[in-house]
């Protein structure tokens, strides 16, 4: 048996080092070590229930671990080789026996492309991601494929940037191979930033040779030999695996000079970022690794044309990146025949708030938001009513219960007045008060707006100071229509996607809990 114990951050906050220490003790008392395999993972995906421990290969998944409960387990599943009746489930959430890992109801909903490996390999082990057709694709991109071809590959497959903006990576790709001038840089953007997300630290903390991978791919295609992985030094255990993963791929002559026995030569270098949510906009990224302030600049010149040192510059978030092996290795068609018609492939999601089942999750582009919540998510905490829907992060918008049937895809989703943004997802119930919500969002805006530009600056100011006059009870009608002028003016003229798209969360909730902020300035609450 292999007993695979979660050390995603989350579990480990949840004692997950401590319980790895009570297997090896309990292994030792008991003379398992010539049957039993102790070994860790990234994040299972379940972190509401963690600390997560899975046994193979009989499948058993323990959850709320504790370092009492080893010895019972080592005892029943191990010793006695057979299922444990008793509860390891604990309160809100009970089960009569301990389910198989792939029977459970948040695991049978997803389809995981990105997270495949994500709970199921040592994510410190480079032996562990190669058995799982780890670093396959570049293989198969350096000996039978053009440079040329890679782009035209990752193009048919209509992979759209996971970062927000959903521009296609095939088509920013070829932009900046097109480019003339040298060298050429790859940067991924790992500065993830909204309250609530954790997709991108997840992703590198269990699959960190992913994103190695596909910045490699993306250099080979794009003729760069340097990348930047641009993480927020909040994110210690995401650096850490980066750090051992990089040692690893240059120990097996998949980082450095002449890669695989090609010419192809390509590093990679990480950069901590003090944890400024402007600096996920990627000019302002590429001004702090250049060791400047990190405010955006106007674009044109998009990075393409003129970015890191003002040379040509292939900037996409870790998802993206992280898709592109299975690409290469799978082909477009594979990749394309997920999802909908202008958004392919899968979604990875962080379901937060008011939701039985928190945690990140994976479904194909089309899943509507009620599947995702329901289905996945099992439905509202303490079986409460659902309210609304906050997607996009902070720039992102709040939806209605109409949105359950709403399909999640990046068109959808901004039709609507939300956002795909990079994958957060927000569930509000009945209890929660949408124009606090919406005063909450902007006042995490206004913070973080680098404040160089007017609209933005003052803009959100003035609509922070509105919105907080409304929550006290000391609104007026006229109110409403000056925050919606003052949004569509900041929407308007400001310069980053910070000021432009920090009214959303006051303009979704006017357009469709206007009610609310009535009810606060009537004072009828
Ligand atoms: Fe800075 Fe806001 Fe202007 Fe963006 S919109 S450049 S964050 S002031």
């Amino acid at each position: 048996a292999n007993i695979l114990c979660c050390r995603g951050t989350s579990c480990t906050a949840g004692g997950s080092r401590e319980i790895l220490e009570s297997f090896r003790e309990q292994i030792k008392l008991h003379d398992l070590e010539d049957e039993v395999s102790l070994s860790f993972s990234g994040c299972h995906g379940l972190c509401s229930i963690g600390p997560i421990v899975v046994i193979y290969p009989e499948d058993i998944f323990y959850c709320q671990v504790e370092p009492e409960d080893v010895p019972e387990i080592v005892e029943k599943t191990l010793i006695r080789g057979k299922l444990v009746d008793r509860l390891l489930f604990k309160d809100p959430i009970t089960y009569e026996a301990i389910p198989h890992y792939h029977q459970i109801p948040f695991y049978m909903n997803q389809t995981r492309i990105l997270l495949r490996n994500c709970g199921l390999i040592n994510p410190e082990r480079i032996e562990e991601y190669i058995a799982r057709e780890g670093y396959q694709g570049l293989a198969k991109a350096l000996y039978k494929m053009s440079p040329q071809h890679v782009i035209e590959e990752v193009k048919s497959s209509n992979l759209r940037g996971r970062g927000g903006g959903g521009f296609p990576t095939g088509v920013k790709w070829d932009l900046t191979r097109k480019n003339p001038a040298e060298p050429k840089y790859v940067i991924c953007n790992a500065d993830e930033g909204d309250p609530g997300a954790f997709m991108d630290r997840s992703l590198i903390e269990g699959d960190p040779h992913a994103l190695i991978e596909g910045m490699l791919i993306a250099g080979y295609a794009i003729g760069a030999q340097k990348g930047f992985i641009y993480c927020r030094a909040e994110y210690p255990l995401a650096i850490q695996r980066l750090k051992i993963a990089i040692d690893q791929a240059k120990e097996y002559g998949l980082l450095g000079e002449g890669i695989l026995g090609s010419n192809f030569n390509f590093d990679i270098e990480i950069k901590e970022g003090a944890g400024a949510f402007v600096c996920g906009e990627e000019t302002a990224l590429i001004a702090s690794i250049e060791g400047r302030r990190g405010e955006p600049r106007p674009r044109p010149p998009f990075p393409a044309e003129r970015g890191l040192w003002d040379k040509p510059t292939n900037i996409n978030n870790v998802k993206s990146y992280a898709f592109v092996p299975q690409i290469i290795l799978n082909g477009h068609e594979w990749f394309s025949s997920i999802g909908t018609e202008k958004s392919k492939g899968t979604a990875v999601f962080a379901l937060t708030g008011k939701v039985k089942n928190t945690g990140l999750l994976e479904i194909p582009m089309g899943t509507t938001i009620g599947e995702i919540i329901f289905d996945v998510g099992e439905g509202v905490a303490k079986d409460r009513q659902f309210k609304a829907v906050q997607t996009g992060g902070p720039l992102g918008g709040c939806l209605p219960s109409d949105a359950l049937n709403l399909p999640v895809d990046f068109d959808s989703l901004t039709a609507s007045g939300a956002l795909m943004g990079s994958g957060g997802m927000i569930v509000v119930d009945e209890t929660t008060c949408m124009v606090e919500l919406a005063r909450f969002f902007l006042q995490f805006a206004v913070a973080e707006s680098c404040g160089q530009c007017t609209p933005c600056r003052v803009g959100g100011n003035k609509m922070l100071e509105i919105l907080t006059r409304i929550t006290k009870g000391q609104g007026k009608m006229e109110d409403l229509d000056m925050l919606e002028e003052i949004a569509k003016f900041m929407k308007k003229a400001s310069l980053c996607a910070l000021g432009q798209g920090a009214p959303n969360p006051v303009l979704s909730t006017l357009r469709y809990f206007r009610d609310e902020y009535e009810r606060h300035i009537l004072d009828l609450r």
